[in-house]
């Protein structure tokens, strides 16, 4: 039952989720390495009620299938503009109902579908060009293939090859040539290592084919059949950094690397790059797209994809951001790796709220969005500081006859006057938001008209406004 899937479309990665709550999100890695996070379920029409998902490139767009929880199979077809049609033809497919497991992938111009019936039947179906469906007809005629657990399949240089794993375990492959003729699943027993097999996912990298496997301990491992048949086996999982504790895998081919997708055991998104030249850059850059955050069901659609963009841009700002020692940017990035908790603040003059050392955040959409992008992005990081641990003394308002015109950090607190508040890393983390110098300056100083942050016994973090 797969839940995650990826695919390369021209020079760019898309990954597709299906989240907790059974909606659909698709995310994309440009080329330059950056992301733009999962952010549309809601523009896709029918995208909710999810139970598993599989996508693949067809020439410059993607095709994601997904099963339904009530067992129907659906379609959807994402352009190269970025526009989606929509889960709407699944009733249209012949025999697409009792599906157990779900792969697809495209060769040429056609999408093609593998599945595993409830009774462990395996069958295949094609999209033609036109979009018309054959239906999944032809399982019986394929060699060798009852009696399946898992599939993968994939595209390797004009031919659609299969993965399966069977009931006891055995991992096995087929090639269905360009003539629409099978060889069957009839080689398993010579890959390396290919035993203990719980989760298989494939892609094509040039003429190979890649094969992904999670491990029953959670371990990934990795093998390639070359162009001329020959396997490498199972046997790299150890070299690749952060490979452990793997909940789900997903693989698409890019240009000449293999790109992973997985979701680790606490539900958080990891990506890898396998290089050209069999060198792995391990699990550590996925989490930069905030799939593991969650939001109380109270919070729209587009007050989520706004938090979660906000958020992403605080990320951003992290690593070159000189107002934070090397220390306190780890972990503030460690903090965005943990699955922080979404929830409505009501409280009619506060911004936002966080639990010093905690994973909750609360969010006044009321109070806090019309005060704009950049105040959004600063609270949110301030709020992330206390996440990651850190805190800081209530503010000290000047005296009577006193100001910041003329700044004594001994008796109150005044902006850049590295004192004991705004000297603290939740402050000088805000810094890392806002533009050039004198913007900067201009905004951090209206700002200390505005806002304070009060952290009470508790540990509640709370900006008030006002
Ligand atoms: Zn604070």
């Amino acid at each position: 039952m797969p839940r995650i899937a990826c695919a390369g479309v021209g020079n760019e990665l898309q990954v597709c989720l299906r989240k907790a709550d059974g909606f659909f999100f698709h995310a994309v890695r440009r080329v330059d390495g950056s992301w733009d996070g999962f952010n549309d379920a809601s523009i896709v029409s029918n995208s909710g009620d999810v139970a598993q998902i599989t996508c693949a490139g067809v020439g410059n767009e993607l095709h994601v299938c997904v099963q339904k929880n009530n067992g129907a199979f659906f379609h959807a077809i994402r352009q190269a503009d970025g526009s989606w049609n929509g889960f709407n033809d699944g009733s249209v497919i012949p025999n697409s109902n009792n599906i157990a497991d779900l792969t697809c992938a495209g060769v040429g111009n056609e999408l093609h579908v593998c599945v595993r019936k409830n009774n462990g039947a395996f069958f295949h179906a094609i999209r033609q060009a036109d979009g018309s469906w054959n239906g999944f007809n032809d399982g019986s005629v394929i060699p060798n293939s009852g009696g399946n657990r898992l599939v993968a399949c994939t595209a390797v240089h004009g031919e659609l090859h299969v993965c399966l794993l069977k009931n006891n375990g055995a991992f096995f492959h087929a090639i269905r040539q360009a003539d629409g003729s099978w060889n069957g699943f009839n080689d398993g027993s010579v890959i390396p290592n290919s035993n203990n097999i719980a989760d298989l996912t494939c892609a094509g990298v040039g003429n190979e084919l890649h094969v992904c496997v999670r491990k029953n301990n959670g371990a990934f491992f990795h093998a390639i059949r070359q162009a001329d048949g020959s396997w490498n086996g199972f046997n790299d999982g150890s070299v690749i950094p952060n490979s452990d504790n793997i909940g789900s895998c997903a693989a698409g081919g890019v240009g000449n690397e293999l790109h992973v997708c997985v979701r680790k055991n606490n539900e958080a998104f990891f990506h890898a790059i396998r290089q050209a030249d069999g060198n792995w850059n391990g699990f550590n850059d996925g989490f930069f797209t905030l799939a593991h955050f969650t939001f109380d069901g109270g919070i729209t659609g587009a007050q989520r994809n706004m938090l979660l963009e906000r958020h992403r841009f605080a990320l951003s700002r992290i690593v070159g951001c000189g107002n934070l020692t090397d220390t306190e940017r780890q972990s503030l990035t460690q903090a965005y790796q943990r699955a922080i908790v979404h929830g409505i603040e009501t409280r009619p003059n506060v911004n936002a709220s966080a639990i010093v050392g905690g994973n909750q955040l609360w969010v006044n959409f009321g109070v806090l969005f019309p005060q704009g992008q950049v105040e959004i992005a600063q609270t949110l990081i301030h709020e992330m500081m206390h996440c990651a641990g850190f805190s800081h003394p209530t503010r000290r308002n000047p005296p009577a006859g006193m100001s910041c015109a003329a700044p004594n950090p001994a008796i109150f607190d005044c902006p850049f006057d590295n004192g004991q508040y705004y000297g603290t890393p939740p402050l000088r983390a805000e810094l890392c938001i806002a533009g050039n110098q004198s913007d900067m300056l201009l905004r951090v100083q209206e700002k200390a008209d505005e806002d304070h942050c009060i952290i009470d016994e508790e540990g509640v973090a709370s900006i008030h406004r006002g």
